[in-house]
């Protein structure tokens, strides 16, 4: 495989900023770069759609809308929370806590419940990225089977 084209297993080198702030909210600089399997849902749905076609060596940067990222902001997903339920927790605003149901950020504490914000921390947010694209090869019979790239940079099982 000479492009990035669905099931092939991209390996990239990536920087995320946000470009109002620019700030980097996401790197591989100075860590191994990220290995995953093209068209099976392991990214976000912007990311790959910008990299289809590119070869080893390109360098492409490109901007995402929060649809073609993490979403919109939903508001129902912001939800009040029995105090009790937290048990002895420290809490804290801005805290992110695990549950059942994904991670959420403690976003206030009052006497008795607790509003927790189940966005993704980058929902609502346009993207910036810079990927160069590493190396590119075709996916095993077993990373199709599982959906996911496999070794360092991918999934080690
Ligand atoms: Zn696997």
């Amino acid at each position: 495989m000479s492009v990035i084209e669905k099931n092939a297993v991209a390996t990239v080198h990536y920087t995320g900023t946000l470009p109002e702030s620019g700030e980097v909210f996401d790197s591989s600089e100075g860590r191994d770069p990220l290995k995953f399997l093209v068209g099976h849902k392991q990214m976000i749905p912007g990311f790959e759609e910008e990299l289809m076609g590119a070869a080893k060596g390109e360098r492409r940067t490109f901007t995402l809308e929060p649809e073609r990222a993490y979403g919109n902001r939903i508001p129902e997903a912001v939800q009040q929370i029995p105090k009790g339920m937290f048990g002895d927790i420290d809490l804290e605003i801005g805290m992110i806590l695990m549950s059942d149901v994904g991670p959420f950020q403690v976003v206030a504490v009052e006497d008795e419940t607790v509003t927790a914000d189940f966005n993704h921390k980058l929902a609502g947010q346009t993207l910036q990225f810079s990927v160069e694209v590493v190396d590119i090869q075709e996916a095993t019979p077993e990373e199709l089977d599982h959906g996911h790239a496999h070794g360092p940079g991918g999934v080690e099982h």
